[in-house]
């Protein structure tokens, strides 16, 4: 059996309140201004936000997997940029160091990022390697005691803030005996020289959050900055995807869960023909359908964190969990779009005006939702992993 306990839900209040009070005053300028909200992660990080999957060694809360979904949903309910902002945060930033670092990596890293008093991000995909993550051309080269890094990556979350401490990057570090790429993680610490983070991209949606291109020229780290083992890189990545995975399924439910919110509000309150919209079937079903496809992306997604908390001490499976996140993502990213589209649809003109202010700005929502389906892997990469889980012969 599978549910929230009375801890999860007294959780799941004080992320509620403090998304209302910290993060909803503020978003539609934030989103306007294509602002991210530097002055919030230390916020989060005093709530306990980025610590609490981290050894209580670190600062963290050593809580489990679920919480952490539980406090994306809700902040993703307020504002989905600040909800990717902790999604990144940890499962980019602090998972990769934490699962994989050596004791001093540790030790350097986790103690600011788990605080919110730093950033962390991980560079996988390329101008030329993004669902086919596996063919980047970003190479290192071992010179003496140093990695020479040089190439470029597209789309990187977290990398470019004012507190952004660190970027692990993904390069070739030469070639297997079967002549396939040998694939490592090296971290590159902000502002080592011949690493340029490119100016920030204008997105569709998630203005709030900090994405950019970096490039590499001649980049020189310290060899004792490979994250993990030598040839590792790609695998430890594909590792802790399932994760990633399951957080974006935790935002895509709160983003369905916002629209159902201000969908139910505005049918019960808004006048047409003298009675609420709400009394027309034509409405009232669209959310009844809504209300069923919120519940179900809530129920794969914490059946899939569940899955995780399982996993973690022994009773469950990776391939399980798997199979479980890679559902969630691809229900929940699909319910979370038709969310918007409803959503926008119930408020009528009111739902395509950017100035519709707190509940009734469900545009922003309408244009955040999209990237749910293509990040993390996109929807027919969920189905390509939920096909071969099945035992399909998938390409
Ligand atoms: C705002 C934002 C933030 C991001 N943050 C990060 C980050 O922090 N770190 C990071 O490493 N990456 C990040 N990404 C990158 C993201 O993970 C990739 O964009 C995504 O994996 C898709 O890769 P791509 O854009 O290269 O698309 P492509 O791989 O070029 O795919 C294009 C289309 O082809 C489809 N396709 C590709 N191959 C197949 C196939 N075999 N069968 C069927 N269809 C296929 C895809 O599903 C997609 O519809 C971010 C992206 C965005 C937009």
């Amino acid at each position: 059996m599978f549910e929230l306990s009375k801890e999860h839900e007294d959780f799941r209040r004080v992320v509620r309140e403090f998304a209302l009070a910290e993060v909803a005053p503020h978003v539609q300028e934030w989103d306007e201004q294509h602002r991210f909200p530097t002055e919030l992660v230390p916020k989060m990080g005093d709530l306990g936000l980025f610590g609490l999957v981290v050894p209580e060694e670190f600062g963290g809360a050593d809580a489990d997997f679920t919480s952490l979904c539980v406090a994306i949903e809700e902040l993703g309910r307020v504002d989905q940029s600040v909800g990717i902002t902790l999604s990144a945060g940890v499962g980019l930033g602090i998972n990769p160091i934490l699962t994989f670092g050596s004791a001093d990596q540790k030790a350097l890293w986790l103690p600011d990022l788990v605080a919110g008093r730093a950033l962390a991000a991980f560079g996988l995909t390329e101008p030329e390697a993004g669902s086919d993550a596996g063919a980047t051309k970003t190479r290192a080269r071992l010179d003496g005691d140093s990695w020479v890094v040089n190439g470029a990556k597209a789309f990187i979350t977290n990398s470019g803030t004012d507190i952004t401490s660190v970027v692990t990057v993904t390069a070739r570090t030469g070639e297997r005996p079967d002549g396939r790429p040998e694939i490592s993680a090296i971290m590159v610490r902000a502002g080592t020289p011949g690493f340029t983070v490119e100016p920030a991209y204008h997105k569709l949606g998630w203005h709030a959050s900090d994405t950019h291109g970096l490039s590499f020229a001649d980049c020189r780290v310290p060899a004792d900055h490979l994250l993990g083992e030598r040839g590792r890189g790609f695998s430890q990545f594909l590792a802790t995807l399932d994760d990633g995975r399951i957080a974006i399924s935790a935002l895509a439910v709160g983003l369905a869960q916002a629209c159902l919110d201000a969908s139910l509000e505005y049918a019960g309150s808004r006048q047409a023909f003298q009675r609420p919209i709400g009394v027309n079937q034509g409405i009232s079903f669209p959310i009844a359908d809504l209300a069923t496809a919120v519940e179900a992306a809530r129920l794969l997604t914490y059946k899939a964190a569940w899955l995780r908390d399982e996993q973690a001490v022994g009773r469950r499976g990776a391939t399980e969990v798997k199979q479980a996140a890679a559902m969630a993502k691809l229900h929940s990213s699909t319910a979370a779009v038709d969310a918007t589209r409803l959503a926008t649809q119930v408020f009528g003109g009111a739902g395509f005006i950017e100035e519709s202010v707190g509940i009734h700005n469900v545009a922003r929502f309408y244009r955040d939702a999209k990237i749910l389906e293509i990040g993390e892997g996109t929807s027919e990469v969920q189905r390509m992993v939920i096909a071969r889980g099945l035992g399909l012969p998938v390409a």
